[in-house]
């Protein structure tokens, strides 16, 4: 959704958002009933826990340290992402936008770790936000209420949905 501003090449040679230190599992994409019981099937090895109603990978046993900067992976991500289509958590289609609750209004915000959007203007991320990607995005989080969060201090707010 977010290929005009980041690539697949960028992606590639990053990978940084498909594993998580602890202090990012509030961040663990979310997946609908249904979705995760075909994914279980597939990939055994991938564990679900209950979240927002709905549910999120469950990797707290996968760390192998005490560093709260070990990162533990996806278990989807196996050298990219093997999912595609519908199977791919919306969170993970729209990273590094999340869906924040703002002044009680859904608000589009930009998560500050990645290195490639962060490298570009914020105006530029502003200006996506406002378009056509923007209204999907806050569609779907009114359809979909668990994929917002709650506000982080540090995550620039691009567009709030009292704008729309
Ligand atoms: S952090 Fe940014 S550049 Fe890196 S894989 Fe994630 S979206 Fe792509
Ligand atoms: S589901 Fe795919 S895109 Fe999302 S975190 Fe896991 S590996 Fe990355």
């Amino acid at each position: 959704m977010l290929s005009s501003v980041l690539s697949h090449e960028d992606c590639a040679k990053c990978r940084f958002c498909c594993s998580f230190r602890r202090q990012s599992l509030w961040e663990t994409p979310l997946f609908g009933e249904e979705t995760a019981a075909r994914l279980a099937k597939l990939y055994p090895e991938a564990k679900f826990k209950p979240r927002e109603g709905v549910l999120t990978i469950d990797i707290d046993n996968c760390y192998k340290t005490d560093d709260p900067e070990e990162e533990a992976l996806c278990p989807f991500n196996r050298n990219g992402c093997v999912l595609t289509g519908d199977d791919k958590p919306f969170d993970c289609s729209i990273w590094p936008l999340r869906v924040m609750r703002v002044n009680g209004h859904s608000a589009i915000c930009l998560t500050p770790t990645c290195p490639v959007i962060s490298a570009k203007p914020l105006s530029v991320m502003r200006e996506l936000a406002a378009d056509e990607t923007g209204d999907i995005i806050l569609r779907f989080a009114a359809a979909h209420p668990e994929i917002v969060k709650e506000y982080r201090e540090g995550f620039p707010v691009l567009r709030e949905e009292k704008d729309r």
